[in-house]
């Protein structure tokens, strides 16, 4: 095997797929004084670099487990005008994060929670947060099975791990007294430690009666707003956008 032969190999065995490939081409520029073998060589780690990194964030994205890839470029908040656009944007910049603060969007379905929540998500993956995003009632089957078969505590220490949470959907199915529970320990593993965000269609107000237990209730959301951003929004289903008499 020739070295040139050996080099391609040790590239592969090393994991530089792109330094791999680009090696032939660069070579001749070299070969032909196009450029210097260190120009070369930077270009060709600095691909490499690039690549790696996009992988990483590709991984970091699909574990979170996100139903569909939303992002604040596709986010019209011309059709949504209370919504303060520069306040929501800097969120991108995760500082609610570096403060373990929550982040709930409260509205009426089709006002753009979930792409909202999944943006943000998307954002912190992106900075190489360990993200899931979770739908409400997906979380209190887990927890409730992880209960009945005596792994509560490890799956609840594997929950409270993620640097942020999205727990999507709250209040669109009952919940029981009992998940209201589970979901509160969860919660006050979470609290001022790391930072969740969650979408509901029932305004704070009406927590007592979807966890059917005040006082379960009121520790939740004491948990939740003590630090937290709240974002109301009151306008339109955007799924109804082209029929506005609907
Ligand atoms: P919600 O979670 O509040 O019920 P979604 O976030 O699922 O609503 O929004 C419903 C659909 O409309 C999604 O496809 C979402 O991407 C889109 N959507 C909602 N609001 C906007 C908006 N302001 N700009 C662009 N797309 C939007
Ligand atoms: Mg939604």
């Amino acid at each position: 095997m020739s070295d040139y032969q050996q080099l391609l190999l040790n590239f592969e065995r090393l994991g530089l797929n792109h330094m791999q490939a680009h090696f032939p081409a660069f070579m001749d520029q070299v070969n032909q004084k196009e450029t210097t073998l260190t120009a070369a060589l930077l270009e060709m780690t600095e691909k490499e670099i690039g690549f790696q990194d996009q992988q990483k964030t590709d991984r970091v994205i699909h574990r979170a487990r996100f139903p569909k890839l939303k992002t604040f470029d596709a986010f019209d908040f011309d059709f949504q005008p209370g919504l303060n656009r520069m306040e929501i944007l800097d969120l991108k910049h995760l500082g609610f994060m570096a403060h373990s603060e929550n982040i709930v969007f409260i509205g009426s379905p089709g006002v753009g929670k979930t792409h909202l929540a999944t943006a943000l998500g998307v954002e912190a993956c992106r900075q190489g947060k360990r993200t899931l995003f979770i739908n409400c009632h997906e979380l209190l089957l887990r927890l409730r099975t992880a209960y009945d078969k005596g792994t509560l505590e490890r799956v609840l220490r594997r929950y409270a791990r993620y640097e942020l949470l999205i727990i999507d959907e709250i209040g669109y199915l009952p919940i029981e007294r009992q998940e209201a529970d589970l979901i509160f320990q969860l919660l006050n593993m979470r609290y001022e430690k790391r930072s969740t965000i969650f979408t509901t269609n029932i305004a704070l107000s009406g927590w007592g009666e979807l966890f059917k237990s005040p006082e379960t209730a009121a520790a939740i959301l004491d948990r939740i707003v003590h630090h937290a951003k709240i974002y109301k929004i009151t306008g339109r289903s955007y799924r109804l956008r082209r029929d506005p008499s609907a």
